[in-house]
C-alpha cells in the first residue's frame, strides 16, 4: 500500500460538490478519492450529497442549474442543522437523516 499524505478534511469537504460532478481534474480526484475511502468523517457526507444528487435526477423531470442545487442542498442542511440542535444536541447522521427525508419531500413530492 503507498503511503500518500492525506489531504485534510476541509479540503475534501471543499471540493465534494466537484468532486461528484466530475469536474476534478485527475489528480485531485484522486486525493479525494483516496481520503474518501479511508476517512469516516467525510464519507457520509460524501455517501449523502450522492444520494441527493440521485435523488435529484430520478424526481426532477428538468435540468436543475448547478449553483441552484448547492443552494438547495445548503438552506435545507442549514435548517434541519438549526432544527436538530434546537431539539436535542447535535448528532451528525441524525441530521443527514432528517436533511435526507426533507429532501426526498421537496424533490419527489412525497
Ligand atoms: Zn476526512
Amino acid at each position: 500500500m503507498n503511503e500518500q499524505k492525506m489531504i485534510p478534511c476541509d479540503h475534501v469537504i471543499a471540493q465534494l460538490w466537484e468532486y461528484l460532478d466530475g469536474e476534478l481534474d485527475e489528480l485531485r480526484s484522486q486525493e479525494v478519492r483516496q481520503h474518501l475511502e479511508r476517512c469516516a468523517r467525510c464519507f457520509p457526507e460524501h455517501d449523502f450529497r450522492g444520494a441527493y444528487l440521485k435523488l435529484m435526477r430520478r424526481c426532477s423531470t428538468q435540468q436543475v442549474p448547478v449553483e441552484l442545487r448547492r443552494r438547495i442542498f445548503e438552506t435545507v442542511l442549514e435548517e434541519e442543522h438549526e432544527a436538530a440542535t434546537a431539539a436535542r444536541p447535535a448528532s451528525g447522521t441524525g441530521i443527514l437523516e432528517r436533511a435526507r427525508f426533507t429532501l426526498r419531500r421537496l424533490l419527489c413530492g412525497d
